[in-house]
């Protein structure tokens, strides 16, 4: 170890690890000996509570302690698998230890007559009619780790390739006794004291090696605050960065509001009403809006974008709203026409493909304030584009907005009200985290008259008849979603069955129909291609890997057959579900799935009982947990560590109301006690989170 070096030196100067171990620590995030030691155990082997092998009982993990009596080691016949069959005693009983998988295992570790404890799950094997544990921990009880009385309770690492517990708990225990009392505590005392937190150098040690299981639960609670805390005071501070921003405080009135309304063929729902309400109040005022606007598939998001742009342009600024697709892009900007075509406003529709000529003119018109509403995609603000006066921008159907964008307009001296639209109802955990520095706005009410879409479960076996059902329709003239999904490990094979099928079809049961083929790999010229013959009616079925680019309204559209529909998350199949039932006719979505599990018929069915898109993503967020939820890797979700945002969701609220106290009385974080925070919060978000203008 070099001398003077703090928690900050890598691991590889530590006693015992040298560069091959580092690097193999490197695997599970571990590079400093502060990584180490935030590296929590994820479950402890509770010594102090040795059950002797006659009170074993099926199904119940254990720790025994016992003595080897024999090793046998075969080869199953039928398998061809080696088994290694270990049998123990304790003298209240014998129990047989079994594994399947020898490769890592060292006979030398079983000596006979060797004392050691076993910790695994125990199972009841019929065959023989006895107990067992298959492949469970095990420690010489005289070892290191041996039954120390001071330590009863050990930890339990997630572990890699290459490294074992015992290994694991060496390099933690060494930390341990060179760093023990050298962090610096982050929390404010009030913070630890108010919810009941050890301070951070006893948490290290109690995570670690705790006396007691209630102390490990207390200092892994400390940890997930921790955690927790610090990523709200980023989401408090980005807020209250955006919030010293002087924006443009619009003026509105009765005329204004009136006008909006009479836009309108129908009245807005409660929802809506509210959402412009809320709206509403950010605009007038001189600090930029920062509001997300979620609402489900159908909700009338559209109608409620459209308010602040427009109270934008009647007080003289320009507008813009942008779509993650061109096509969609072109839709918002029909749907606005057809809004406003009683109307003063100048629209315009910037198109990736435009001519350099058009694209020009669009482009001087802007910067000399001709155009007042600019619709386009999200390069609108990346490009050469430069505005007279940007007050109002909404972004439609972006996960991860926020930060590019925001810097992007910020670059540019800009700072317009803000309004991001997504479908994909979040769960308010979720919206907490990933957008905690924004405002919330939710559509949770359905305008009237909207047919529900009649959703079916069937079995693969059944596929023939709803490809019957479907051509019969087809014939009737209506359109047709055939959605395949996508696993990304497996790209090609599955565009390559995806493609197969799409011929397939057009051979098959729909011989005689336009069918279109839609994925991932095409450019997006022919995307917009395919999507288009499909919206202009020239395809007829439409097979599809794509989830985001289906996002098109096409009103004739009324069914949808999703193959694997087990592959899917319940979000994604909702959203998925969303693209039809937009006309007048009945519309139908067929999710074929033979599932193997229980779990998978019930999630499900989940769909065919709800079309409540919140209900529906709480639910998948419990099934998959947060990290797969958006159903791709760019969800701009924080990574967790130790915190669980669906089980630490109370914790996650202490936090952020004390995070968002904090920041409101020391909004920089200036004040000597709050130095190491500051420090920390910055370490940790810097590049994520455009936090400071100043370092
Ligand atoms: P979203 O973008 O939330 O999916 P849209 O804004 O596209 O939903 O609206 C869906 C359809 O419902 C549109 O045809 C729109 O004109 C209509 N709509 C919106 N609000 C209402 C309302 N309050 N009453 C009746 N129809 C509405
Ligand atoms: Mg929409």
């Amino acid at each position: 170890m070099k001398p003077g070096e703090g928690l900050d030196q890598s691991v590889r100067y530590l006693k015992g690890v040298g560069p091959k171990r580092a690097e193999t620590l490197e695997r599970l995030g571990i590079r400093t000996v502060e990584d180490l030691l935030y590296f929590l155990p994820r479950s402890y082997e509770d010594r102090s509570n040795i059950t002797p092998i006659g009170d074993l009982k099926p199904g119940v993990k254990a720790t025994i302690k016992a003595r080897i009596k024999s090793l046998n080691a075969y080869t199953a016949r039928r398998r061809r698998q080696q088994i290694v069959e270990i049998g123990v005693t304790d003298g209240t009983g014998f129990l047989s230890l079994v594994w399947f998988q020898t490769a890592y295992l060292k006979e030398d570790d079983f000596q006979s007559d060797k004392e050691m404890f076993f910790t695994g799950k125990v199972q009841y094997y019929q065959k023989k009619d006895r107990l067992q544990m298959v492949a469970p921990r095990y420690d010489p009880a005289d070892g290191e780790d041996g039954d120390s009385p001071e330590n009863p309770i050990l930890p339990e690492y997630p572990l890699t390739e290459g490294l074992n517990q015992t290994a694991m708990r060496k390099m933690v225990r060494v930390a341990l006794q060179l760093f023990a009392g050298m962090f610096r505590e982050i929390l404010p005392d009030e913070t630890l004291k108010a919810n009941d937190l050890p301070e951070i150098n006893q948490a290290v040690v109690d995570a670690h090696f705790p006396e007691s299981t209630e102390i490990a639960r207390r200092a892994r609670r400390r940890f997930a605050y921790e955690e927790l805390f610090l990523l709200e005071l980023a989401m408090a501070m980005r807020r209250q960065n955006t919030r010293t921003e002087t924006g443009h405080s619009f003026e509105i009135n009765e005329k204004i509001n009136e006008r909006f309304h009479a836009l309108f063929p129908f009245s807005f729902t409660g929802a809506q009403e509210r959402s412009i309400a809320e709206i509403a109040e950010d605009i007038q005022k001189n600090v930029p809006m920062n509001r997300l606007l979620q609402g489900d598939v159908g909700s009338g998001k559209t109608a409620v974008a459209l308010y602040p742009l427009l109270v934008a342009v009647a007080n003289k600024y320009q507008a813009a709203i942008m779509a993650p697709t061109e096509i969609l892009a072109e839709q918002h900007f029909r749907r606005f026409n057809e809004y406003l075509k009683h109307g003063r406003v100048r629209m315009e529709l910037l198109r990736g493909g435009a001519k350099p000529a058009e694209r020009r003119r669009i482009i001087e018109d802007v910067a000399s304030g001709e155009i007042d509403l600019l619709v386009g995609t999200h390069a609108l603000i990346q490009r050469d584009v430069d505005f007279l006066r940007l007050g109002a921008v909404v972004v439609d159907e972006q996960h991860k907005f926020g930060v590019m964008q925001r810097s992007a307009l910020r670059a540019k001296g800009l700072h317009p009200h803000v309004l991001v639209m997504t479908a994909t109802p979040i769960p308010r955990s979720l919206a907490l985290t990933v957008f905690g520095d924004l405002d919330v706005s939710v559509l949770d009410e359905m305008p009237p008259g909207r047919k529900p879409i009649d959703t079916k479960c069937v079995k693969l076996s059944a596929l023939d008849k709803v490809y019957k059902f479907t051509a019969g329709k087809l014939k009737e003239g209506r359109q047709a979603f055939v959605v395949y999904p996508l696993v990304e490990e497996s790209e090609t094979l599955d565009i390559k069955a995806a493609t197969s099928m799409a011929e397939e079809l057009a051979r098959g049961p729909f011989r005689g129909f336009r069918v279109g083929l839609l994925h991932g790999r095409m450019s997006a010229d022919e995307k917009e291609r395919v999507m288009r013959e499909f919206r202009d009616g020239e395809t007829d079925l439409l097979v599809t890997t794509l989830v985001v680019e289906v996002g098109v309204d096409v009103a004739n559209a009324t069914i949808m057959i999703v193959e694997h529909a087990e592959r899917f998350g319940l979000s994604q199949l909702h959203q998925l579900r969303g693209r039809i039932g937009r006309g007048e006719e009945e519309s139908y979505c067929f999710l074929v799935a033979d599932p193997k599990t229980e779990d998978a018929v019930n999630r499900l069915k989940a769909l065919v009982k709800t079309s409540d898109g919140f209900k529906i993503s709480e639910e998948d967020l419990r099934i998959r947990g947060p990290g797969e939820f958006f159903g791709t890797r760019q969800h701009g979700l924080p990574e967790m560590k130790i915190a669980d945002i669906i089980n630490d969701f109370a914790l996650l609220r202490l936090a952020r109301r004390d995070a968002f106290a904090l920041i409101q009385r020391d909004p920089e974080l200036q004040r000597p006690e709050n130095a190491a925070a500051r420090k920390a919060v910055m370490e940790r978000f810097k590049d994520k989170l455009e936090l400071f203008q100043v370092g």
